[in-house]
C-alpha cells in the first residue's frame, strides 16, 4: 500500500484493505487553537497528524483515518484564532466518526488526542460509546497525566525542568514544532511565559477561567531551549510509549 492515510486513498483501496483485515483504525484528536505567539494555531493538530501516522506504520494491518483538527479549545477562546467546538459537539464528531467507520467494517476504531482538553470529554463519549456499540472495540488514549509524564521524563534527562518544558507551547511543544514545521516557528519570539509550579489548582484555574487567567502570552513554560533534535526525540518517545498501549487495545 502506497500510503495508509484514509483521506489520502480511495475508496476501493480502502474496500480492499479492511477485506483483507485491517479491521484497526487509529485518528488523532487535535485542536486549532492559540499556542503563545511564536507556534501555529495547528500545533496540536499537526503533532496528533505526525503522531498518529507513526504509531500507524509499527502496527500490522493498521490505517489511520482523517485527523480531527477542531476539538475542545474553550479555555484558550480568550486569543484569536482559536476555535473550539461545544463539548456536546465535539462528542457528536466522535459518535458519527464511530457510527460510519463501523459500517464499513472497522472493528477497533481508537482516537489519539494530542491536546489536553480533548483528554476528558473523550473519556467521557468514549465510555457511552462502548457499552452501545458491544461487537466492535471502540477505544482511546485517555490518560492526560501519564501523557504529560512520557514528555517530562525526557525533558528531565536534557536537564529541563518541568516548568519549562510546560503544559502548553512550552519547550517540548516547540521542540516539537521545530522538528514538524521549522518555518511556522518564530524562534525571535521565544519568551516564558507562566513557569509556576503547574498542578491541579492551577489547572481548574486554566479550564474554568481560561488560560489568560495565568499567562499573558498564552504559553504555560518556557520554549527558549526548545530545538528541533529534542523535538525528534520526544515524537520517538511517545510514538514508543503509544505503541505499546494501542496494541493493548486492540
Ligand atoms: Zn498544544
Amino acid at each position: 500500500m502506497k500510503t495508509a492515510r484514509t483521506e489520502d486513498m480511495n475508496w476501493q483501496d480502502i474496500q480492499t484493505a479492511i477485506q483483507d483485515g485491517y479491521y484497526t483504525i487509529l485518528i488523532a484528536v487535535g485542536s486549532i487553537e492559540q499556542h503563545g505567539p511564536h507556534l501555529p494555531t495547528k500545533t496540536d493538530s499537526l503533532i496528533g497528524d505526525v503522531l498518529v501516522q507513526k504509531i500507524t506504520e509499527k502496527i500490522d494491518k493498521t490505517l489511520q483515518g482523517p485527523t480531527i483538527r477542531i476539538a475542545c479549545s474553550k479555555h484558550h477562546l480568550g486569543f484569536p484564532g482559536t476555535i473550539t467546538l461545544q463539548k456536546s459537539t465535539f462528542k457528536a464528531v466522535i459518535r458519527d466518526y464511530v457510527k460510519n467507520l463501523s459500517k464499513h467494517g472497522f472493528t477497533n476504531i481508537i482516537f489519539i488526542p494530542s491536546h489536553g482538553g480533548n483528554f476528558a470529554p473523550l473519556k467521557e463519549v468514549i465510555d457511552e460509546l462502548q457499552n452501545q456499540y458491544t461487537s466492535v472495540n471502540i477505544n482511546g488514549y485517555t490518560d492526560l497525566y501519564e501523557f504529560v509524564d512520557i514528555l517530562l521524563e525526557y525533558s528531565a534527562t536534557e536537564g529541563i525542568k518541568p516548568e519549562e518544558a510546560g503544559a502548553h507551547a512550552g519547550e517540548n511543544e516547540s521542540s516539537l514544532m521545530l522538528a514538524l514545521a521549522n518555518d511556522l516557528v518564530i524562534k525571535e519570539r521565544f519568551a516564558p511565559g507562566f513557569v509556576g509550579k503547574f498542578g491541579q489548582k492551577e489547572g481548574e484555574m486554566v479550564f474554568e477561567k481560561g488560560i489568560k487567567a495565568l499567562t499573558q502570552n498564552g504559553i504555560l513554560g518556557d520554549p527558549v531551549k526548545a530545538t528541533a533534535e529534542k523535538g525528534h526525540k520526544y515524537m520517538e518517545k511517545l510514538v514508543d510509549f503509544l505503541v505499546v498501549k494501542v496494541k493493548e487495545m486492540i
